[in-house]
């Protein structure tokens, strides 16, 4: 299964409603940013990125893929996914520019298709290749009901709603004022009732006593967890707030390498465990986090920056995987997507990662 062509891609996909904003961004579309790898067996294989659809960056990407890792691939077997993701990791030239950002984000499309390729060439779905379903269903939450620009009255039909379809997790975004953002997780608790799960998300934006003064207020409310609440890097800080609260922490949205994480484990700083296959150098880095947080009995709660196309087969497929975020924007552009059902992620069915997108897709959002 030689590689013959690498092809990168850009689509920008609308998210619900106009526009969604958290603490730190608002944004109209979601860029699904990725690659073709073409192999003379006649497959394709399709990884993508996640980013907020900003074309200039979104071209960095584009040309690390074609410029960059697309040389050191084209010829090589598709089925050495582990030699060719040290190959691209630990090639001198690139791994001076940059263990981070723009060439991880590119890395992990090419993981990511290599990944789908390799399930495609053996007929299965992603999480059959990863060693089979170990678990019965995978539970959703929903996050695309709680943005910080959906208004109070808003927020709380929306969670409503989201437990009439079936949902037993919901979502909210915090980071604006401790008053506002407790006023608001209380009434979305009292809405709900006591049997959903609810988390909060700071995104990172609040200093460390702004989140000890919002976790006192927010304790009677049985938060599930507080995802990124400080700084995405700040270790001390996240093991200091574990400490204080009995709140759980989560997060790895921003974190790149099994290496990062591994400090927040250490540490003690982390409950819940947050990689992302778009940000991370692909399914192969994921797997070593998912691998060194089961070795912590830590749970894994992976984060839908790929909107959960490869994350519900890693989900059914790894024993530290334990509920996965759900946001529709851009499920519909692929042939296998991420449905829930009951409030669980249907079982994918078609061969490869759930990462090739519909025809109608490629012509509607092509960038
Ligand atoms: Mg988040």
């Amino acid at each position: 299964m030689k590689i013959t062509r690498i092809e990168p891609f850009i689509l920008h996909v609308p998210v619900t409603g106009s526009q969604i904003a958290d603490s730190t961004h608002t944004i109209t579309h979601w860029g699904v940013v990725g690659a073709r790898v073409d192999t003379d067996d006649g497959l394709s294989g399709y990884g993508f990125t996640g980013t907020h659809a900003h074309l200039p960056g979104d071209r960095l990407i584009t040309a690390c893929i074609a410029d960059c890792y697309a040389p050191l691939l084209v010829g090589e077997d598709a089925r050495d996914v582990q030699r060719l993701w040290t190959k691209i990791a630990r090639d001198p030239a690139m791994q001076w520019i940059g263990r981070a950002g723009i060439t991880s984000l590119a890395h992990a499309a090419i993981d990511v298709a290599l990944w789908d390729l390799n399930a495609k060439a053996a007929g299965v779905p992603l999480w059959k290749l990863l060693g089979g379903q170990v678990r019965e269903t995978v539970r959703a939450y929903n996050t695309d009901i709680g943005w910080l620009s959906i208004a109070d009255d808003k927020l709380v039909d929306g969670a409503r709603r989201a437990v009439q379809q079936g949902f037993t997790g919901i979502k909210i975004k915090v980071g604006s004022t401790v008053e506002r953002d407790l006023r608001r997780l209380e009434a979305v608790r009292k809405a709900v009732g006591p049997e959903i799960t609810v988390a909060v998300d700071g995104n990172g934006k609040w200093d460390l006593a702004s989140c000890l003064r919002f976790c006192r207020g927010a304790e009677p409310f049985d938060v599930y967890w507080f995802e990124e609440p400080l700084w995405h890097d700040d270790v001390k800080g996240h093991a200091a707030l574990a400490r204080a609260t009995r709140i759980p922490v989560a997060l790895g949205e921003q974190l790149y390498t099994v290496d990062a994480f591994s400090e927040f484990f250490h540490q003690g700083a982390i409950h819940w465990v947050q990689p992302d296959v778009t940000r991370m150098a692909g399914v192969t880095e994921v797997l070593r986090v998912c691998d060194a947080a089961l070795a912590y009995r830590l749970p894994v709660a992976p984060h839908a920056g790929d909107m959960s196309q490869v994350h519900v087969h890693l989900s059914y497929a790894h024993p530290a995987c334990a509920v996965l975020e759900y946001i529709p924007w851009i499920k519909d552009c692929f042939t296998d997507p991420a449905e829930v059902v009951d409030g669980s992620f249907r079982l994918p069915t078609e061969p490869g990662a759930g990462t090739t997108p519909t025809e109608k897709a490629w012509a509607a959002y092509r960038k």
